[in-house]
């Protein structure tokens, strides 16, 4: 099947008094809209991949993956779309839960396995697949040059310019796929890259070993709220107050964090009057499943 989907991914304005007051314009890119499973920066990061697979003859892909990994979700229902056979290999010991059924539901084989193997990702593929021709290593997280190639597509579709751009980061690769597409574009948008990770400094390799040419850009190091997938009653509260005020849904896993730092500094003037401000919604949204008890 050929690999593509028309892209519907909207540029909506965020209307509200903080941002009226500062004299800013704040809009959001809805990734999530492309497609209700294979959310957002997901299906940028897979599509090189699977073209790439395809042009192999490869027919398997095998990834890995946390148990609430959007990843191992995405990678399952677009294996499903193309006709490929797909094999995740999850972290830790053998669970049950939301995102999991999913990912069987698409027809995903799960191998669970310890931390101490998780590490080594070639060397758990070579062991499990090493003598199937038709396997595709497709890494965790979708994090490959191939990855922010797809994701710098999403710059392509702007047909207005922004001075800054926000972006949540897990692996770093939509962030620096974006930052390629300013770059291609010669735009001189300030990015702005929220690591939802605790210690995220070491985002800055992890982005820039995927750019096409140094290029500088803002880490803001102080949004994880505790670090991966944790939360406070704080960000929950402004989750709550966003999703009843805008009806757009988001998570507290990636939205969350990189919006509640776009109103954080609006609120501390970091925007000059007169700022447009582009927010990517990369998706994401099942990840409330594993966050219900947080609500
Ligand atoms: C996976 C994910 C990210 C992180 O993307 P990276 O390319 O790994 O930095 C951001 N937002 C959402 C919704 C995601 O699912």
């Amino acid at each position: 099947m050929n690999i593509s989907l028309d892209i519907y991914s909207p540029v909506q304005q965020i209307k509200n008094e903080l941002f009226a007051g500062k004299g800013i314009e704040v809009f959001i890119k809805r990734d999530d809209l492309i497609h209700p499973i294979i959310s957002g920066n997901k299906w940028r990061k897979l599509k090189y991949a699977l073209k790439q697979a395809q042009a192999q003859n490869k027919t398997h892909l095998v990834t890995f993956g946390g148990a609430y990994s959007n990843h191992l979700l995405a990678t399952a229902a677009a294996a499903a779309k193309f006709g490929f056979k797909a094999t995740g290999i999850v972290r830790g010991e053998e669970v049950q839960n939301d995102t999991l059924f999913l990912c069987k539901l698409h027809g995903m084989q799960l191998i669970f396995t310890d931390r101490d193997s998780y590490r080594d990702k070639q060397a758990l593929f070579n062991s499990f697949f090493g003598h199937d021709e038709q396997a595709f290593f497709i890494d965790e997280g979708g994090a490959s040059a191939e990855g922010a190639k797809g994701v710098s597509e999403l710059v392509d579709e702007l047909t207005d310019t922004y001075h800054h751009i926000f972006c949540a980061c897990g692996t770093g690769t939509t962030a620096a796929g974006i930052i390629n597409g300013l770059t291609k574009h010669q735009l001189s948008t300030q990015f702005n890259a929220i690591p939802v990770l605790k210690n995220g400094g070491f985002m800055q390799g992890e982005i820039d070993r995927f750019l096409t040419s140094p290029t500088a850009y803002s880490l803001h190091l102080d949004y994880h709220f505790g670090g991966y997938g944790k939360t406070t009653p704080q960000l929950i509260q402004f989750i709550k107050q966003f999703v009843a005020d805008t009806g757009i849904l988001i998570e507290p896993i990636y939205i969350g964090k990189m919006l509640y730092a776009l109103y954080d500094l609006a609120a501390k003037d970091h925007f000059a009057p007169g700022s447009k401000i582009l927010a990517i919604h990369s998706g994401g949204i099942w990840g409330l499943l594993g966050m219900k008890d947080k609500f």
